[in-house]
């Protein structure tokens, strides 16, 4: 079950290479999609929910082939565009309602369950009188998961979810993700590495349409092993000259002054100490090296 990906191209107009040869399988948690805009993320959860056809390969969604079974995919996965639109007029229940028919979830009792526990999972119970154009960014994103939770999908595709939400609501929305990957895989797109560090289960990384590394967050993490370092600079000044191969990955502000965080092949300076490994490292050196993982 879950999502294969097999061997997938997309091609625009016949010249626009927007994936090329992607390959990789989930079943179960979080697949976090991770790439800088323009990688091939939307083009790739655009094929997965049918809405666009490969130009090549193929997705299977719960073993169904996106080419040809279009309707019977459709009827269990959820997806969630980087705009959607609500109807600003109509109240966080009216909206669910609304959305629970266009489901064909017919049964009034069973619908109103299940609006019910939507609600709850999206910590929208208080907000359920509001009507939409009174919402923040961060609350509507949460009706808008809510309502593509109502048909219970197997997979649920979200492009984006925090893009234009301010850091509190994005946290908030981050780890409703870890909840729902216990129903459902979600397939989550972002371009950045904090939205799935914690609740990504596999790990895909898209450059220029091709696949830069594929796994778990773990085996990214363990590739990185002992190239990780820190160097410690009093405030004002720039940490000294680093090792040719010195990839920055970040610099930090701490009590005594500056930190600049970095992969390296070897010791890149003299006071240099190694640092664990983390996803953003991982993520900056995977875009850095010309070649595929
Ligand atoms: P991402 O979601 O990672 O930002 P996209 O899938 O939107 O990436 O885009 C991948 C590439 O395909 C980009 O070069 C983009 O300009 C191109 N592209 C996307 N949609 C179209 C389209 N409808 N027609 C032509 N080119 C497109």
């Amino acid at each position: 079950m879950g999502v294969e990906i097999e061997q997938l191209t997309k091609v625009y107009d016949g010249k626009v290479k927007a994936l090329d040869g992607v390959q990789m399988t989930a079943e179960s948690g979080v697949l976090g999609l991770l790439g800088p805009n323009g990688s091939g993320k939307t083009t790739l959860m655009s094929i997965m929910a049918t809405l666009l056809d490969p130009s090549s390969g193929t997705i299977r969604v719960d073993g169904l082939d996106v080419r040809t079974k279009k309707p019977e995919i459709r009827k269990r996965i959820g997806y969630l565009p980087q705009d959607v639109g609500l109807y600003p007029n109509l109240t966080v229940q009216e909206t669910l309602d609304y959305m629970g028919l266009l489901y064909h979830l017919d049964d009034t009792r069973d619908r109103q369950d299940r609006i019910e526990r939507a609600l709850q999972r999206m910590n929208l119970t208080h907000l359920r009188d509001r009507q939409i154009q009174t919402l923040s960014g961060g609350m509507r994103q949460r009706v808008a998961l809510a309502q593509a939770v109502l048909p219970q999908p197997s997979v649920l595709i979200v492009d984006e979810p925090t893009a234009g939400l301010d850091p509190e609501e994005r946290i908030r929305v981050r780890s409703l993700f870890a909840d729902l990957a216990r129903d459902c895989l979600i397939v989550l797109s972002t371009h950045i590495v904090a939205d799935i560090e914690a609740v990504a289960s596999s790990l895909a990384v898209l450059r220029f349409g091709t696949l830069r590394f594929f796994g778990t967050p773990e085996e990214l993490l363990n590739s990185l092993e002992g190239r990780v370092w820190m160097v410690d600079a009093p405030v004002g000044n720039r940490p000294k000259e680093m090792a040719e191969g010195f990839l920055e990955t970040g610099l930090f502000r701490t009590r005594e002054g500056i930190q600049l965080r970095g992969v390296c092949e070897t010791r890149p300076c003299s006071d240099a100490v190694t640092a664990d490994p983390n996803l953003e490292d991982g993520y900056v050196w995977l875009m850095a090296r010309e070649h595929h993982a």
